[in-house]
Parts: C-alpha cells; sequence; structure tokens
C-alpha cells in the first residue's frame, strides 16, 4: 500500500482541526499533490500491467552515507526502472541543463535527482556482484502540465498521454527477473522513511478542535448511537469502535514525539464523549508502555493514522464495519 508521507499526515490532521501557518499550508499543497499523483501513476499500472513484475513504492534507500528516495521501482528482466512522479501543472521547459517553469528557473535539477538515484543503485548492485542495469523515468502525470525538452537527455521522461504506451510495452516485453538476490540488497539498504519534523505545541495542541470528525465530510457534529457514531451533516456513520480508535490515532499523529497517556487523550475527545469508553479502547487496542501506578499507563505511540497503524488488524474493523449494517437495520 502507498502511503502518505508522515509531514502529510501530520499536515493534514492540523489541518481538520486547526489553521496551518501559511508556510505549512504551501507545503500541504504541494504534498497533497504529489501524493495524488502517485496515487493516479498506481491506478495505471495497476490498469495496464498485468504481468507480475516486482515493484516497490516509495523506497527510502541508503548506501554509504547517501539516501535517496524513489516513488516506485519496477523490476523488469535484468533492469531495474527508477521512477520519480512529477504532478506539476502548467508550462516546463528544460534548455541548458536547467529546469524554467513559465520562464522561472526551477532550484533543482530533477534530472540531476534521477541521475544521483540511478548512481547510487547502480554502485550499490555493482558493489554486491549484482548485475543489473538500472534506468530511469521521470513521468509528469498530470494532464494539465505542457512539458518542452530541448536538450538531450537519456532518461525517459513520459507526459501524461505517453505512460499507457509505455507500460503496455513493459507488459510486451515482460521477463522473470533474476534470482541473483538484488531484492535483498533493495530490502537491506531499505530505511524507515522520514519522520516529520514539525511539531505541536501543547499551547497549539489545545487550540484545536476536539473530538470525533466524520470521516467522509469532516463535520465535528457527530450523534452517538449505541453502536454507532453519526455524522448529523452528512448521515454517514461509523462503527464506535473504529471511530474512537481512529481518533486516538489522529491525536498520536499530530503529537507523534510523546507517547499517548489517558489524561492528553481524554482532553483531545473534549467532554462530550464518554471517558470509560476511551479508556476501554485503549486498553483493547493499545500496547501499554509502563506501569506507574493506574493512572499513569501509558501507551506506544506509532505516530501514524489509523489505516497504517492498524494495518495488520483492518480484518477485525472490517468485520465490525460489516455488523454495523446489521445493527442499524
Ligand atoms: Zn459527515
Amino acid at each position: 500500500m502507498r502511503k502518505k508521507s508522515h509531514q502529510l499526515q501530520w499536515l493534514e490532521e492540523m489541518n481538520q482541526r486547526g489553521e496551518l501557518t501559511k508556510e505549512e499550508a504551501n507545503i500541504y499543497q504541494r504534498l497533497k499533490l504529489g501524493y495524488k499523483g502517485e496515487v493516479n501513476f498506481d491506478k495505471l499500472c495497476s490498469y495496464f500491467l498485468d504481468k507480475p513484475f516486482p515493484m516497490i513504492d516509495d523506497v527510502t534507500l541508503s548506501y554509504q552515507e547517501n539516501i535517496l528516495q524513489m516513488d516506485k521501482i519496477i523490476v523488469n528482466d535484468h533492469t531495474i526502472t527508477l521512477i520519480d512522479i512529477k504532478n506539476y501543472h502548467g508550462q516546463y521547459t528544460y534548455v541548458n541543463n536547467a529546469w524554467y517553469a513559465q520562464q522561472k528557473l526551477l532550484p533543482h535539477n530533477i534530472y540531476e535527482q534521477l541521475r544521483r538515484a540511478k548512481r547510487i543503485t547502480k554502485r550499490l548492485l555493482d558493489d554486491f556482484h549484482i548485475n543489473m542495469k538500472v534506468e530511469g523515468v521521470l513521468i509528469f502525470i498530470n494532464p494539465q502540465s505542457e512539458i518542452t525538452i530541448k536538450d538531450e537527455v537519456a532518461e525517459t521522461t513520459l507526459t501524461y498521454e505517453k505512460i499507457p504506451l509505455w507500460l503496455m510495452n513493459l507488459n510486451e516485453n515482460y521477463r522473470k527477473c533474476p534470482a541473483n538476490g538484488w531484492d535483498t540488497v533493495i530490502q537491506n539498504h531499505t530505511i524507515p522513511s522520514y519522520q516529520t519534523d514539525y511539531i505541536c505545541s501543547e499551547k497549539r495542541l489545545a487550540q484545536l478542535k476536539k473530538g470525533i470528525h466524520c470521516q467522509n465530510c469532516g463535520s465535528f457534529d457527530m450523534i452517538q448511537g449505541r453502536y454507532t457514531i453519526n455524522c448529523a451533516s452528512c448521515g454517514s456513520n461509523e462503527p464506535k469502535d473504529t471511530a474512537y480508535t481512529r481518533t486516538i490515532c489522529k491525536y498520536g499523529t499530530i503529537m507523534h514525539h510523546y507517547p499517548l497517556k489517558n489524561k492528553a487523550i481524554l482532553q483531545f475527545f473534549g467532554d462530550n464523549y464518554n471517558k470509560i469508553y476511551i479508556r476501554k479502547i485503549l486498553k483493547k487496542h493499545f500496547i501499554p508502555q509502563k506501569n506507574i501506578g493506574k493512572k499513569n499507563i501509558q501507551y506506544t505511540n506509532k505516530g501514524c493514522l489509523f489505516e497504517y497503524w492498524f494495518e495488520d488488524s483492518l480484518d477485525y474493523f472490517q468485520k465490525i464495519e460489516q455488523r454495523k449494517l446489521w445493527n442499524n437495520n
């Protein structure tokens, strides 16, 4: 599953409950767009590729003090293709080794970033005596972009309309990749993706909106049923267990630098929610860290959203989602 970056998760939650600074809002828009572009490319891949290509999404590699991040890796035969996805819109021109956006020089050369990633990956594989070719593809996923490349470049550059043909070609030329250990080498040098260094202060936390919000429309106007939490604005509902757990994860994301403490979680829910039930859910789904008397129990904070935090127990939550329909009838 492609995950939102930790910084995007944090900004999304902060935006939902409070106000972002101007700088945060800019970064939020950029990350949101980037993520959307990557998801769109994944969709095209699953539509056009039906052969079992090994693929890795969002890889962060570390080798010899170099760190590189790739949006996607596709392996075919003896070739590893590193893919960088840009969701730019507007006019972009590449000339004299530099990128221009509406005639303004861009500070980063995105080809150079891709070349660097190719060099490091190739070096890593060579050092482990793994004979693979490494290629780079730059993808402009936004149909509303106008890309002009005046220089000769070795990297494949695909605008939106060229993606299907490229994928179909890949599909037609499918060959099983060698069992030479390339995947183990990549795996052994993969590091967890960056945690954001954004921190929410206690003061800012106190100003955020409290409680559960609707996962469909974002409204905080929720009606509490016996088994479900129901949105007063759009009418959608969610099992109580899931809604509470999801909200605890939201607190965890915002305050990723702290463990989960009963008191802080209760404050995050506000006065309208059942304190005994919140404690029960914490005990049920979260891992206690240490026990310093009954009052000071704290739980491990994974610092991420519900769908990632509980990716291994989504079965359980899917089951109660189905049961919800019975209870409502
Ligand atoms: Zn709603």
